[in-house]
Order: structure tokens, then C-alpha cells, then sequence
């Protein structure tokens, strides 16, 4: 689109996760003026470690922003996988180094928001304002947020993660139960019982519980981070430290103690749900992006990294059609086949046997969508 046209080009996005700060980012940055809407009173992120690809790094060099995102995050060169006994399996260096020149950067993920809201103009993010419905007109669509307040524009950027209210313009995708609970926090290396050696990730594999060892260096903590297979669907399960403990019987003995010593008041217990591939993300003038149009489980660290290159993809998009309509068709066929592929991978965590052990005769993933929902 000429540039004079993006000028004009009034965008309204749902959703101040980083999949719509990400986009609020890219999208102004072609000229377009850009509003966001987040339902939340203030936005927060739980507390644990998230590792940014080098591919996502280099879209926030592109944006301007990576000197704000590498000064509170540190750069890992590999990942390793070991047994629970911490016998090595794997060890890889981390995909894209070679092809992006960046090395993937392990950051908080509070962290990671705050600097992300914190690159975008004064005024852009207009908390309070829960969307309750959105009307497709063709050319434009409407906003209509709790209180009545409506809005138009002439895209909408649907970045509301898992539960989208925009997403149920494309279909009737809901939340799907994965089988597993993700039990997270972030640690200080003093109590790491000596794990903490360098800045790469170690994922431990034992039977239906993977422990993901996340070093953040930069704030002298680590992100701990226990993934169990668990029949309970409650979005937020009450889990005592026994549970928690059952989950790492036989694991390396200072995994055990780590878990030993938690502050069960600091851990965030949650189910985990992903959603299956949406058919359609976008009409002429309504867009999905981030988690709204694609959720995926966390086993291959990828939830995040796409809403990023979401972002940037649907910027480039923009810039190089020949109206929105195009851009936007563009936008889905460009990123839909890799987060299609990233989701189904995402589902493969588990061996038929660990599966069975839990859900006898069925497999987790399987499972209809769920009857609980996620919650935030
Ligand atoms: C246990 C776990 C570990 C993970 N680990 C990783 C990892 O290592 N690497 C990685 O890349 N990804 C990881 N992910 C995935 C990642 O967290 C998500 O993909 C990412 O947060 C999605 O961002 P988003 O902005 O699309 O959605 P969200 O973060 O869900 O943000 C959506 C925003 O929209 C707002 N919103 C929702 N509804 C409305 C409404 N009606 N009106 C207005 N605002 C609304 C919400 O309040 C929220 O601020 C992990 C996920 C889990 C569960």
C-alpha cells in the first residue's frame, strides 16, 4: 500500500498480550494510527522465563526495540535435554543463530510486556475496555466494549489470546484441554542447589513430568518450571506441595529438593489448553493474531515468538499489497502453514504409555473441547 494510504488506515487492536503490543509496535511504525484496547485495569504476566528466538530478536531490531529487550534478557546459545536423572539426551544449539545472527534471549516474562508497552507512544493503550462484541461492515468493522463504549476502524487486530471474542466472527474454536497442568516460578540461583551453571535451557524428561530449568542470569533467578500429565482441567487447580513432589519422584535429587522448598503462595498452577487450527483468520477488515488465532502448548517455546513474527508479518503485508484485503490474505497464507505445523508438533509432548497411564484408552489431546474454560 502507497504510504500515503497507511497514513490514513485507522487500526483498532484487541488485546495488550505481546502478540497485540508486538503489533501495535509494527503497525505504527508503517504510519497507521494505531489504538489498542486491553480489558485488563493494568496488564500482568505470570511469573516465569520465556526464551525469544533469534528470528524474534532480529524483528525487534527491525522495530528499533532490541536494545530495550536485550537489557533484560540474557542471550543462550543452546538448549540440552537429560533424563530425570539428568543423563544428557540432547544438545542442540538453539535453530536460526546461523541464518539471524542473534543468539535467543532468555527474559522474564513481566519483564518482557513492560518493555514491550513500554516502546509504544503515550496514550495508545486504553485499559478498562473489554470488548463484548465486534461487527464485521465490509470495509470497517465495530468495537462495542463493556459500558457500551463503541469504536470503529478500518482494520481490527483481534490479539486476545486463547478466549478471542473476535475469533467467534471465524467459527466456534474453543479452548481445548491438553491433559497436562503447568506448575511455574521463577527461583533465586541460590536455590537451584547448584543447577544454575550457565545461560542455556535444560528441559528433564521423566515419566509424564517434563522440568524446564530456564537460567535467568540478568536477574540472578531461574525459572523453574514443572509440566505434569493431569486429568484435572480446572484452569486454576488448587495443588499442594505433595502434588507437586509426586510429579518429581525419582527425578535428580536436587530437582526434588527445589521442589522440596517451593513457596507453594508463589507457584502458578494452571491447566493448559491450546486450540485446534482455526480455518480462516481474517474478513477484509478483522485479523487474528498471537494466541486468538492460533494457541499452541508450550513444548516447543514457540506461543510467544509467534505472535511476534505475526506482527511483523502482517506489517509487511500491509506495506506490500495492493489494498488491506490482499494484505490480509497474504498475512494468513505467510504465517498460517508454520503455526498449523507448530501446533500439531506442540501436541506430540507425551508417549502413548504416559498418556495411558493418565487417560486409559484415550489420548489427552483427543479429548473434546473442555466444559472449563481458561480464565485469563
Ligand atoms: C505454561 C506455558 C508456558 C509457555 N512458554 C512459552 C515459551 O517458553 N515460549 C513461547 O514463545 N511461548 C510460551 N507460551 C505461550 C505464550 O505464553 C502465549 O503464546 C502468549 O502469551 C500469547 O500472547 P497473546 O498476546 O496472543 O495472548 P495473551 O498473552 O493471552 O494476551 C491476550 C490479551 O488480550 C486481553 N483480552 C482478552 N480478552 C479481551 C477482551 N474481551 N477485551 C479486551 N482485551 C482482552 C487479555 O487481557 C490479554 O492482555 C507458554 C504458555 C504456557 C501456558
Amino acid at each position: 500500500m502507497q504510504p500515503s494510504d497507511l497514513r490514513n488506515l485507522n487500526i483498532a487492536i484487541v488485546g495488550a498480550g505481546y502478540a497485540g503490543a508486538a503489533a501495535a509496535k509494527a503497525l505504527s511504525l508503517l504510519g497507521a494510527t494505531v489504538n489498542v484496547y486491553e480489558q485488563a485495569g493494568a496488564v500482568r504476566e505470570v511469573g516465569a522465563g520465556i526464551g525469544l528466538r533469534p528470528s524474534t530478536m532480529d524483528r525487534f531490531r527491525q522495530w528499533g526495540v532490541f536494545d530495550a529487550i536485550a537489557e533484560v534478557s540474557s542471550p543462550s546459545d543452546y538448549f540440552e535435554i537429560l533424563t530425570a536423572t539428568s543423563d544428557p539426551i540432547a544438545k542442540e544449539e538453539w535453530p536460526e543463530i546461523a541464518t539471524y545472527g542473534e543468539k535467543t534471549h532468555l527474559i522474564h516474562r513481566c519483564d518482557f510486556i513492560e518493555a514491550l508497552l513500554g516502546v509504544l507512544p503515550e496514550g495508545m493503550v486504553h485499559l478498562g475496555h473489554k470488548l463484548e462484541s465486534v461487527e464485521d461492515e465490509g470495509d470497517r468493522a465495530r468495537l462495542t466494549f463493556a459500558g457500551g463504549r463503541s469504536v470503529t476502524a478500518d482494520l481490527v487486530v483481534g490479539a486476545d489470546g486463547i478466549k478471542s471474542v473476535v475469533r467467534a466472527l471465524f467459527g466456534d474454536n474453543q479452548p481445548v484441554f491438553s491433559g497436562e497442568h503447568a506448575y511455574r516460578v521463577v527461583i533465586s540461583v541460590a536455590d537451584a542447589h547448584g543447577l544454575a551453571v550457565d545461560d542455556n535451557l535444560r528441559m528433564y524428561i521423566g515419566r509424564g513430568t517434563k522440568v524446564y530449568f530456564l537460567p535467568l542470569r540478568h536477574r540472578d533467578q531461574v525459572s523453574f518450571d514443572i509440566t505434569a500429565l493431569c486429568p484435572d482441567p480446572t484452569w486454576a487447580p488448587k495443588v499442594t506441595k505433595d502434588d507437586l513432589l509426586k510429579t518429581v519422584e525419582g527425578f535428580d535429587p536436587r530437582i526434588v529438593d527445589i521442589t522440596r522448598n517451593l513457596d507453594m503462595d508463589a507457584v502458578n498452577c494452571r491447566a493448559v489448553y491450546d486450540i485446534d487450527p482455526v480455518d480462516t483468520w481474517h474478513s477484509d477488515s478483522v485479523v487474528l493474531v498471537g494466541d486468538a488465532a492460533h494457541s499452541m502448548l508450550h513444548h516447543q517455546g514457540q506461543g510467544a515468538n509467534s505472535a511476534i513474527l505475526d506482527a511483523g508479518a502482517l506489517a509487511d503485508a500491509l506495506k506490500e499489497a495492493g489494498s488491506v484485503k490482499e494484505a490480509l490474505a497474504s498475512y494468513q497464507a505467510a504465517r498460517k502453514p508454520v503455526t498449523d505445523e507448530l501446533q500439531r508438533i506442540s501436541r506430540q509432548g507425551w508417549t502413548e504409555d504416559e498418556i495411558n497411564d493418565v487417560f486409559p484408552g484415550q489420548k489427552p489431546n483427543s479429548q473434546q473441547p473442555s466444559s472449563e474454560q481458561p480464565q485469563d
